[in-house]
């Protein structure tokens, strides 16, 4: 017999288990993103290539070695898209969106792909929720759009998460600052392995972008971009820290924090969470991308935007919560029949319930709720005299509760937000 075909390497599933955390990313996402004024778009899986090869400037960048691109049937060379914002710049100026009312908010939710080498937290499709406000160069945007992803992460009830800011100047001012980090970088190029020389020589902010531990080390000491910036941009990365200020949100201003590609200016940040470390310890990122509609060949716009991973966000999702399901059990058999009808009560009223329909032993069925990881455990019992009675267990807290049906579903309702993720 043939082996049978195997998942292809970077790639992965998302199995029935993983679902729930994906409804509420995206629940969450979709709620955030219209709450604020910012309209849905979906741009095609694929793209000419031409679009992303403008966006990082050379075709011998490592960018574009990540890219999967291929030829079609009339031999044009198209290209998955490893990215939602160039895709969406398109958009906005194909669709002559630039003619209405600025600026534009627009959001998606998707698969991107990238041919990287797999590893913890690096797939070669995977998923994010971006957004891009489009046609505004005010700082105030900066702050709308970094306050989203942050209140975002927020409903999920993801812990640990941290906020880093910097700016990286303009075109005004970040030729100074090139010209210092070209300085710095020299005495030591020859110990820099090859990438990171074609960046000293082409983008030497790129080195700031470097994985390489030499590189790395030799970070720390490195010119910082905020002592470079021009008053305007100086005066905006003020208006950014304020606005942030004033929303309650804490941040860190990190210096190593660039985008290293030429149409970023000013603002970028990132959101990190304290489990991830090392390359792979941001959730998720953005910036503003001023110089990018003119790199691709269209009017000079402003905009400013955030890509947020989904994957990473799941895995820790997973690891912190207990799968926010409801698992329904009878404790006796007399008692089935009523348990089945109030799990389907329940759902009626929009929230998901398992339900343990065999007739396996109490602590069997409690097992099976714990392995399912369920967040709340509804017991069904029917006493002597009749009288139907449920007692709620937070998994979690390993407490258990009786309470009268009438309460039942606001009590289910108080005790899965305090699980912080009501699916459903
Ligand atoms: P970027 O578009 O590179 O700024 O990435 C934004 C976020 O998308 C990252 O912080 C990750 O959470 C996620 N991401 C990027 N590349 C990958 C990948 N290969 N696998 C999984 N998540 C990724």
């Amino acid at each position: 017999m043939p082996a049978a075909p195997q998942r292809p390497r970077g790639l992965k599933d998302i199995l029935p288990a993983e679902q729930p955390y994906w409804v509420v990313m995206t629940r969450a996402a979709e709620a955030m993103a219209v709450g604020a004024g910012y309209q849905r778009i979906d741009t095609p899986i694929f793209e000419a290539t031409e679009l992303f090869v403008r966006t990082v400037g050379e075709t011998s960048d490592v960018v574009t070695k990540e890219m999967y691109t291929f030829l079609d049937r009339g031999g044009r060379s198209m290209t998955l898209r490893p990215e939602g914002t160039a895709p969406v710049v398109r958009a906005y100026f194909d669709a002559a969106m630039n003619n209405g009312p600025q600026p534009v908010r627009l959001y998606y939710l998707g698969p991107f792909f990238r041919y990287d080498r797999p590893q913890a937290g690096r797939f070669r499709q995977f998923h994010q929720f971006g957004l891009e406000a489009i046609g505004d160069a005010g700082a105030g945007l900066d702050v709308e759009v970094i306050t989203l992803g942050w209140r975002w992460y927020g409903a999920l009830g993801l812990r640990g998460v941290s906020l880093q800011v910097n700016s990286i100047g303009d075109a005004e001012c970040r030729p100074r600052y090139r010209d210092a980090l070209r300085q710095y970088f020299r005495p030591y190029l020859d110990s820099l392995p090859a990438d990171d020389r074609a960046r000293f020589e082409r983008n030497p902010l790129r080195l700031l972008d470097s994985k390489d531990p030499q590189s790395m080390s030799l970070l720390e000491a490195a010119p910082r971009s905020l002592d470079f910036l021009c008053e305007p941009c100086r005066a905006a990365f003020a208006q950014v820290q304020a606005g942030l200020g004033r929303a309650g949100i804490p941040f860190a201003v990190n210096p190593h924090l660039v985008r290293g590609l030429d149409y970023y200016t000013r603002t970028a940040f990132e959101y990190w969470h304290e489990s991830l470390s090392g390359a792979q310890n941001s959730l998720g990122g953005g910036g503003r991308y001023d110089g990018l509609a003119e790199d691709l060949g269209y009017r000079p716009t402003p905009a400013v935007g955030f890509a947020l991973g989904l994957d990473r966000t799941e895995g820790i999702l997973q690891a912190q919560e207990s799968a926010p399901a409801i698992y329904a059990l009878a404790v006796e058999p007399s008692a089935l029949e009523g348990m089945k009808a109030l799990a389907e009560q329940i759902r009626e009223r929009g929230l998901a319930v398992i339900a343990d329909v065999s007739d396996a032993q109490l602590d069997v069925k409690l097992r099976r709720a714990d392995r399912m990881r369920a967040a709340l455990v509804l017991l069904v019992g029917l006493p002597e005299d009749g009288t139907e009675c449920v007692s709620i267990r937070d998994m979690k807290a390993r407490a258990q509760q009786q309470v009268k049906r009438g309460e039942l579903h606001d009590r289910v309702r108080g005790m899965l937000a305090a699980h912080a993720a009501v699916p459903g």
